[in-house]
């Protein structure tokens, strides 16, 4: 390919709206356009990496066995209501009637429309296991679609889906695929780790998020400095400590005027932070009703509002509950306490019930009680895990500690048992002619989001750096000067030899000046640069390592055989 006939529209300013770096490279760059709030159209350059994610995936898949199918974006009420999920998938989901008054949603995911082709084409033990994927896009209607492609409401995904007899032939499935993605991000360039997670609206039992660490990642996750464990908070334990064998002292009740804050109150009674106990309010969306939510946890840490979400069993979960719903329950947000607390959903955190003597608000303008203690004082309607974890918490596996980052969730994986399989009548018969539930997986990639993982871990203050494997092209040769013609010649006469050497390569023909040339081939991020310069007098062309910026001289024969090596090791 050629500049000059490529729609290549490069930007010197970074567009005012990009927050993250990946989106402000792939607008300045030219490789995406925003046609509305989370909705991109692809420019040639963005639409070959995209291409070359899309490649990579589907040489894994097909490697453990799977087959690309392509199915409908437009999905029928009726399926969803099947699986039960028309009515809690909430606002994500775009929905839409025909002419007729027919409901229909875009697919954010396919989890029906593949049960449903296989409970109709799959029916003997003989055709299991199966595995079918496709790469389409998808459609959520996303509450903040921010940071380009990273969250948007259209975006193409790679999804899959296994059907095996049993749970062993899940097990086996769910690890052949965590091991194909694995590979999949490894030859992206990325450096990435698989965490236990949460399965969310897609349900089912276990699940892996592979999320590539990135100061810019939406997720929490923490990860053990002494064994493999790592997840995303949303589902990470903390290891519990031994229930407290201090005795329980009787509950006082001090005045604490103005303290509305756990660090507050702690200073003015001279109490650890951890000897407290801090009340978070939330209001829980459910199918029929609305409710005021208080949760309990240790003083110095927090709530996670997932975990908090799946143990109330809430369709989801408002942060802020609002003024008129806390003075509807008489609720004093600096004094809550969970003692002698009426009217409202109370959870407490497990971790509270091994505590001993523990200071809470009174329920009461200015007061806080000393000494209170669970199961004497105190009940509360739901005791689970809510508990964020966070930097240097005890590992639940080992003796070692968390550590915590940012990442960014490129893929996930999740054994989702029978939940479609039953709710839709997806069933085999087995070898002695029994009908039995498919025990499904499922396994999405999102590919715009992979591209922009991958320029938020590989960019310099000139651009991005490509991976040789998903770079829009490999190698960018060019003439220092256009309108000398040896030059010119020259860099001909190298694109075609590349071009038979192998090399995806893009020869820039365009008539601009040197120094554009080389900033755009640094903001594109190209491996590798080869150009035609002054030192064609002696025989040689100058390659550019855009990772290393190192710059060599090469003679003309030695181009292609040189371009090759650098590439390999990229
Ligand atoms: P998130 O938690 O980030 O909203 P998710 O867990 O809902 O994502 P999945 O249903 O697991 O997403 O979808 C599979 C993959 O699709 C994700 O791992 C991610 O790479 C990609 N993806 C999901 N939502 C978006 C989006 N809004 N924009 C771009 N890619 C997305
Ligand atoms: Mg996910």
């Amino acid at each position: 390919m050629r500049t000059s006939n490529m729609l290549i529209p490069t930007l010197k300013e970074n567009p005012a709206d990009a927050e993250v770096i990946s989106h402000q490279l792939l607008i300045r760059a030219g490789m995406v356009r925003k046609l509305a709030q989370g909705v991109y159209s692809y420019l040639p350059l963005g639409w070959r990496v995209m291409n070359k994610v899309s490649g990579i995936i589907r040489e894994e898949m097909d490697r453990a066995g799977c087959q690309e199918v392509m199915l409908p974006i437009v999905q029928p009420s009726e399926l969803w209501q099947e699986s039960g999920r028309w009515d809690v998938y909430g606002k994500e989901l775009m929905r839409f009637q025909d002419r007729h008054g027919k409901d229909f949603c875009l697919g954010p995911t396919h989890e029906e429309v593949i049960t449903d082709i296989v409970r109709r084409e799959v029916s003997s033990y003989k055709q299991l296991p199966m595995n079918l994927y496709q790469i389409q896009n998808k459609y959520r209607d996303e509450r903040r679609p921010r940071f380009g492609l990273m969250r948007s409401r259209e975006f193409l995904m790679k999804d899959g889906y296994s059907f095996d007899m049993d749970d062993e032939g899940l097990q086996r499935s769910y690890k052949e695929m965590h091991d194909a993605y694995s590979r999949i991000f490894t030859r992206c360039g990325l450096t990435f780790r698989p965490v236990e997670a949460d399965s969310g609206a897609i349900g089912g039992s276990s699940t892996h998020e592979f999320m590539v660490i990135a100061e810019t990642g939406e997720a929490q996750i923490v990860f053990c400095d002494t064994c493999d464990y790592a997840a995303n908070t949303e589902q990470a334990k903390i290891r519990l400590e031994e229930p407290s064998g201090e005795a329980m002292l009787p509950v006082e009740k001090v005045h604490t005027p103005d303290q509305k804050t756990i660090a507050a109150v702690a200073s003015y009674l001279s109490l650890p932070t951890e000897k407290t106990i801090k009340a978070l309010l939330f209001r829980a969306i459910y199918a029929d009703r609305e409710e005021l939510v208080c949760a309990f946890v240790r003083g110095d840490r927090t709530a996670n509002a997932v975990k908090l979400q799946n143990a109330l069993e809430a369709l989801a979960l408002e942060m802020d509950p609002g003024e008129e719903l806390l003075e509807a329950h008489g609720i004093n947000p600096g004094y809550v306490g969970p003692m002698g607390l009426s009217g409202v959903r109370v959870v407490i955190d497990e971790e509270l019930t091994r505590m001993r003597n523990l200071c809470c608000g009174a329920n009461e303008e200015d007061h806080h009680l000393l000494n209170v203690n669970h199961g004497r004082d105190y009940e509360g309607d739901v005791i689970a895990d809510i508990r964020e974890a966070t930097q240097g918490d005890p590992c639940p596996r080992c003796p070692g500690q968390l550590q915590a980052a940012r990442g960014i969730e490129v893929g996930q994986v999740f054994k989702l048992g029978t939940k479609y399989s039953e709710s839709m009548g997806a069933t085999y018969l087995d070898v002695n002619g029994k009908t039995k539930p498919m025990v499904m997986g499922c396994y999405g990639i999102g590919v715009g989001r992979t591209m922009a993982a991958c320029i938020e871990q590989n960019n310099d203050d000139y651009g991005m750096i490509w991976p040789t494997a998903i770079a829009p092209f490999q190698v960018v040769v060019m003439p220092a000067n256009h309108k000398k013609a040896d030059q010119m010649a020259v860099a001909e006469s190298l694109y075609k030899e590349l071009l038979d050497g192998g090399c995806d390569v893009l020869l820039d023909d365009s008539a601009e000046r040197t120094g554009v040339k080389f900033a755009n081939a640094d903001l594109i991020g190209y491996p590798v640069r080869v150009t035609a310069g002054k030192s064609l007098a002696d025989g040689l062309v100058e390659i550019k390592v855009r990772k290393t910026g190192e710059v060599s001289e090469v003679a003309l024969a030695d181009v292609v055989r040189t371009v090759r090596t650098l590439l390999m090791d990229l």
